[in-house]
Order: C-alpha cells, then structure tokens, then sequence
C-alpha cells in the first residue's frame, strides 16, 4: 500500500458497489478520528462502519462505579479518576454528584500524580480508578512499581481493565455480522499485532491495525475491502505497531497483573478477558474483584450500541433526552463513546 494512490483509492470507496461490507472499528480513539475526518460521508453506502466496544468508560459496569463513589464518602481515601468517568452514573450518582455531596474526588491528568498525593498526605489513601485496555495497563503497573519503590501504602487503584481479543471473539459469536475489523492501533502498540493473528485464524476475518489519520483509515478500509471473506491480519501502522509489541511494557504490565474473567457493560462476564493484580500485591487494590454487577439507565440502548447491533441515531434518546450536555448513558459521556461521535460530527 506505500506510495498508493490516495485519491484512486478513495474514488473506489466512494464508488464502490459490490455486496455490502461491515467493517468494526473497535477502539475509541478510531472510532472519534473516523468521526472528526468525516470518514463516512467519503465511503459508499454498502461500506458499513460499526463503532465497538472499545471506549474504556462506555464498558465499566455500574459495580465499579458504586465502588468508586463508596470509597470517596469514606474519611480517609481519596478517589482520583479521568475527567468523563467523573459523569458516568452508578446506580444511584455518578462520582460527579458524589464530590457535590461532598465526597473526595479529584480529576487528574496522569494516574503518577496518584503517588505525588499519596506521598504529601500519609493520612490518606489515594485511590485511582484505573479504567482501560492493553495500552493503559502500563501506566497503572507503572504506578505500582513507583508505590513499590518508595514504600507507600497509602496508594491503591480499583481496577477494571479489560483485554481486546476475547471481546472482540464475543462480538463475532453473539450475531455482530462483521466482515473484517480496524484492530486497534493503540492496543497493537503495546500488545504487538500478532495477538490479532490467531484470532484471525479462529474467526476467518481479516484484521487490519491501522494509524489514527484520516488518509491512514481510508487505506486500512480499502485493505479490508479487498481481503473480505478472507483470514489474514495486515499492519499499516507499521511506524509505531511491531508484529512483537513493547516487550517492556507486557513485562512490567506481567509483573503485576494477571488474566481474569472481566464484566463488560451490556455483554456481561467474558472469560479471560480483563487483568486484575496478581495475589502479591493484593494490598494495592481497592476491592476490585468481582465487581459485576450492571444496570443499564432506563431506555439506554448502549449495550446494543457497543457491539454495533444499532446505530447510536438508532436509540429513540439520541439526541434528546440523551446529548453530551445531558448524557444518559456512558456512550454518550466519554469522548470516544459511539454515541458522543455521532452526535457531535451529525452522522446518521
Ligand atoms: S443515545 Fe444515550 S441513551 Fe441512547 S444508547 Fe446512547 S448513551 Fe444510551
């Protein structure tokens, strides 16, 4: 594909008019550049986008949420969170509404800064909420092995990290209808591309890990046109992505975390699917295990959004009881949610 010609290229999607093709995006980050590029209105009508479920806050299940919120009403802990998991509700308030009763909930930029804290205030616990994927395992191991070195006990996470693979083998046997997938380029980074090589095999789908450009996506979809119906993973992000990955990191991720079953919003426990810390180091951990539980808002549609079975301007809130300004669901809170991205760039 180096040195294809972009404008031929994007003439074929625009004109394209064999059977229709279904393509998954499964990371946020892809799922926003898709929306910012105006990537759907240059695709013919029978290429098919669906957003999936990789927007790390659409998928925490309102368990983690309540957690959250329990622990910042307590004395001596404080909650310290990204900014839109801060909106997402729990079952009764989000942290938002918690730190307005009061509660101690603090937005930060980096998860570090949870040690800088600890390490100033020894009479509290400093607790992140370490939401994510493959990519953002590193930071929080990060954070441990800095807790670690310098002898803090005053630094936990609440952790609901999950993994791409086993959702994204979920999504396919429980009716996704996808012809190929943008596997997610972020995630390839840390993890290497060969992870999406048996999956490959297993499901025969194509897999295609793709940079976060505009011209970058339309050439990842124009690869998965042409491999459609066939197995086989092709890397277009080869500047950042290794077929191996970042050795480091899955070591310093492997040091302290361990494979689990993990609960995903709207798609319940998925086998092997999550990282939770190892035994050894238990003591980092605020309660996270078990932490299943879920209750969607009422008329919230986002467990069908997620593994792309409607279209976010499908759900009869979208747009109005449900906007960014007034989110109802997560999908509609998170900058990488579905819902979010197609409201803000007007897809239909
Ligand atoms: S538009 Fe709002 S209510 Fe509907 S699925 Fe999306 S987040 Fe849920």
């Amino acid at each position: 594909m180096i040195g294809a010609d972009i404008n031929a290229i994007a003439e074929q999607l625009k004109n394209y008019d064999g059977e229709e093709v279904r393509i998954m995006e499964v990371c946020g980050t892809h799922t926003a550049s898709i929306s910012e590029n105006g990537i759907p209105s240059m695709l013919s009508p029978k290429i098919k986008l669906i957003s999936g479920p990789g927007c790390p806050v659409c998928v925490t299940v309102t368990a983690v949420i309540d957690k959250l919120v329990e622990l910042s009403m307590r004395e001596d802990t404080v909650v310290l969170t990204f900014g839109d998991l801060i909106r997402v509700k729990g079952t009764n308030k989000s942290l938002a509404d918690a730190k307005a009763d009061g509660a101690h909930v603090k937005m930060v930029y980096s998860p570090m800064e949870t040690v800088t804290m600890a390490e100033k205030d020894p009479d509290h616990t400093y607790v992140f909420a370490a939401i994510g994927f493959e990519t953002t395992a590193p930071v929080y191991a990060n954070v441990l092995n800095e807790a670690v070195n310098k002898g803090l006990d005053n630094v936990k996470l609440l952790t609901s990290l999950k993994t791409m693979p086993q959702v994204i083998r979920w999504v396919v046997n429980n009716g996704g209808g996808i012809d190929g997938f943008i596997a997610p380029g972020h995630v390839a980074a840390i993890t290497g591309s060969d992870i999406f090589k048996a999956l490959s095999e297993e499901l025969g789908l194509p897999f295609v890990v793709s940079g976060f450009e505009g011209e970058q996506l339309l050439l990842t979809i124009y690869a998965l046109l042409r491999m459609k119906g066939n197995k086989g993973i092709k890397n277009l992000y080869k500047s950042v992505v290794t077929s191996e990955g970042n050795i480091k990191a899955k070591e310093m991720v492997d040091k302290y975390f361990e494979p689990s079953d993990a609960s995903w919003r709207g798609m319940g426990k998925i086998q092997g699917s999550g990282l939770v810390l190892r035994k050894e180091y238990e003591k980092f951990d605020a309660g996270s295990r078990d932490l299943d539980e879920d209750h969607m808002p009422p008329g919230c549609s986002c467990a069908s959004v997620l593994v792309g079975k409607i279209k976010p301007s499908d759900c009869p809130m979208f747009g109005k009881m449900c906007t960014p300004d007034n989110a109802h669901g997560a999908c509609m809170v998170s900058t990488e949610g579905s819902c979010y991205n197609y409201f803000v760039s007007g897809r239909k």
